[in-house]
């Protein structure tokens, strides 16, 4: 597969890139942000997710732990209990922010954890602990699902772990195995996943609808219909490129150059991410759109409001605007409204333009003398026809004064 830094960028795959960032600016400062991207076969979207693995940044953990304990603040069962002082003493390491893959056939023991079958029949010194799963292995980092719309169809008892770990942030995972106590983790992990809506069995908000919304945005992926792109794809793809593989590899070096950079810079936006917050009329603004058009999920408006932050970041703007606020609304809305209703909320936004109402609408501060001002407004262009005075409708020759000189 093509090195991340070598893969087709162009308008139809642009909004993944872009969530797939926010993703992991998010999940590296311990806010999950799940994402999914939704298109037909070919269209790159399972190779961007998966690639996005060669700029994932390093994170600290305590040295050698397994659920990735952030030293200073340490969530596993063998490190939660201990003091500052054995911590340090226990020492930390740098690993890649895990990227790791729930498959088909995953069992809940592989996806949540299971008993430690190489402790419990070690001859010198059985003992019963547990192997922590995929999920608690992933904290701190991304969890992929292929075909997630097949897994909500086929695998229930998954897709019920999935639901509790993105049902908060962070997510909660409890691990149940015969023969040991229930554990309780907390789990910074943030869910990414691909779909086809136009293959069995269909998309997945008429799969598992609860899933579905579980996700903060969802994009689309156009087709790519740039002659250069398809040319360049299959060029990529031809059986000469294919037979050279290993021609690539001597580049290998320059891309790992590339991908430092994306990772410095994916490491500068987690910075400013974590000082910066959503200006309050703009949460004020969200908080109407919600009201006014009785949008259901709470989870939604939050996306919105991280959504707008983490965009204005990696477009390297110092604050969020209301245009961020607006590019979020269909990554965040198709998914969870019927088409006519997104259309009346982008609407909203965008026919009576955006700037325009926004701050009608933050600046107006509803008090008597504007609207005595509104009504008398009204009054002067709206007066019915009878109260007229004739003068008022028809200009007679009497009113005319052609020696009057303006
Ligand atoms: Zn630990």
């Amino acid at each position: 597969m093509l090195p991340f830094a070598k893969l087709e960028r162009y308008e139809g795959n642009e909004a993944l890139f872009e969530m797939v960032n926010m993703s992991i600016v998010s999940t590296y400062v311990g806010e999950p942000l799940h994402i999914h991207a939704e298109g037909l076969r070919g269209t790159g979207k399972t190779t961007i997710m998966r690639k996005a693995q060669d700029i994932l940044p390093n994170i600290t953990r305590i040295k050698g732990c397994i659920y990735n304990c952030d030293p200073a603040e340490p969530h596993c069962p063998h490190h939660r209990e201990l003091s500052a002082q054995e911590i340090i003493d226990l020492g930390v390491e740098e690993i890649p922010m895990p990227f790791l893959e729930i498959s088909h056939s995953a069992k809940v023991g592989t996806v949540a954890g299971s008993i430690d079958l190489a402790k419990l029949t070690d001859g010198c010194n059985p003992e019963a602990r547990l192997l922590p799963g995929i999920i608690p292995q992933a904290h701190r980092g991304i969890i992929f699902v292929d075909e997630i719309n097949r897994l909500a169809d086929t695998a229930p008892e998954i897709t019920d772990i999935l639901l509790d770990v993105m049902g908060t942030k962070p997510g909660h995972l409890q691990i149940e195995e015969a023969g040991l106590p229930v554990v309780h983790l907390k789990v910074i992990v943030s869910v990414w996943a691909a779909s086809n809506p136009d293959e069995e069995p269909g998309a997945l908000e008429e799969i598992r609808r609860q899933l579905s919304d579980r996700f903060d945005m969802v994009c689309y992926m156009g087709r790519p219909t740039s002659m250069d792109v398809l040319t360049n794809i299959l060029k990529e793809n031809s059986h000469n490129t294919k037979v050279h593989a290993d021609r690539d590899l001597i580049n290998v070096g320059d891309y790992e150059k590339q991908h430092e950079i994306y990772r410095q810079i994916l490491l500068r936006w987690a910075e400013r991410y974590n000082q910066a917050d959503l200006p309050d009329f703009l949460r004020n603004y969200i908080a109407r759109l919600y009201v006014k058009h009785n949008l259901e999920s709470i989870r939604a408006i939050e996306a919105m409001q991280q959504g707008a932050v983490l965009y204005s970041i990696i477009k390297d703007r110092d604050q969020a605007t209301i245009t961020d606020v607006i590019r979020m609304l269909p990554l965040i809305l198709k998914h969870r409204l019927d088409s006519d209703t997104l259309i009346r909320v982008i609407n909203d936004v965008d026919v009576k333009g955006g700037k325009e109402s926004m701050f009608s609408f933050v600046n107006k501060k509803p008090n008597k003398s504007d609207q005595t001002e509104e009504t008398d407004y009204f009054k002067s262009v709206g007066r019915p026809l009878k109260d007229l005075k004739r003068q008022e409708l028809i200009n007679t020759e009497k009113s005319l004064d052609f020696n009057k000189v303006d």
